[in-house]
């Protein structure tokens, strides 16, 4: 039922049932769906990626006080001068990187509070994520674990050497931005594998889709973005 047709009535006779003509508008639609619904409008279209995105706790990767922000479509504090991502971005990324298909396992760098990790979790064989300040590396994997996500695992390092134990990937995906595309990053991508990464300086920034062919890496620009800094070292 359309909603618009019940705003015929007069406000009494609503309030008299218990609605108010703001309760009405929203009624029908968790905070969730009401951000699914954004993302599909700003082109998000891979079926997949918006279920999952509907279905995971985004409120459980923040501070409780935040919580009434927990399904708005921009980037939150985690703590640390760090940020988790504005949903359409995270859908964006996703999104691009499941365009080569099936994978069986993807690199991420930078954990944060660990739900872009969640969201990869649940649409990939396998994740391994890297996060270079400890606390948040160790709070990700205490909710991870929370979410029976059992499918990732998190190293405590610094993601300009990637991790090359459990190279090559069919996908990485880079969720802070270096001026230059890291050397490591590039050598262990898969043959026919997907880099999304953001570069550049502060405002500055484009996010990239690199694709490893048999003899190149070819390079496609997914627009303007702006990430908090890759930096060097741990914490
Ligand atoms: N993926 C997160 C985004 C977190 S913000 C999400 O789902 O919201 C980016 C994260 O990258 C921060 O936690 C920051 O500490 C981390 N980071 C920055 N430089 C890094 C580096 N060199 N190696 C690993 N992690 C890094």
């Amino acid at each position: 039922m359309a909603t618009d047709n019940l705003f015929k009535y007069e406000k009494r006779e609503l309030e008299a049932f218990g609605f108010s003509r703001q309760n009405l508008r929203h009624s029908s639609k968790s905070p969730s769906e009401r951000l699914i619904e954004e993302l599909r409008t700003q082109g998000i279209v891979n079926a997949k990626v918006l279920d999952i995105m509907r279905t995971t706790p985004r409120h459980l990767f923040i501070d409780e006080a935040l919580s009434s922000h927990a399904y708005a479509n921009y980037p939150l504090p985690i703590g640390y001068g760090q940020t988790i991502s504005q949903p359409y971005i995270v859908a964006r990324m996703t999104e691009a990187l499941l365009n080569q298909g099936k994978l069986d396992n993807v690199l991420e760098v930078g954990t944060g509070c660990g739900y872009q990790t969640a969201i990869l979790a649940q649409l990939v064989g396998k994740v391994y994520s890297v996060e270079r300040i400890k606390t948040l590396s160790d709070k990700a994997r205490d909710r991870l674990n929370f979410l029976g996500l059992n499918n990732v695992q998190l190293q405590h390092s610094d993601g300009h050497w990637g991790w090359a134990e459990q190279a090559p990937y069919q996908g990485i995906i880079v969720t802070a931005a270096p001026l230059n595309v890291p050397e490591a990053l590039l050598e262990q991508l898969a043959l026919g594998g997907c880099l999304i990464i953001p570069v550049g300086q502060k405002n500055e920034q484009i996010l990239l889709q690199i694709i490893r062919t048999r003899t190149q890496y070819e390079q496609y620009l997914l627009g303007p973005v702006n990430f908090v800094p890759l930096h060097k070292g741990l914490k």
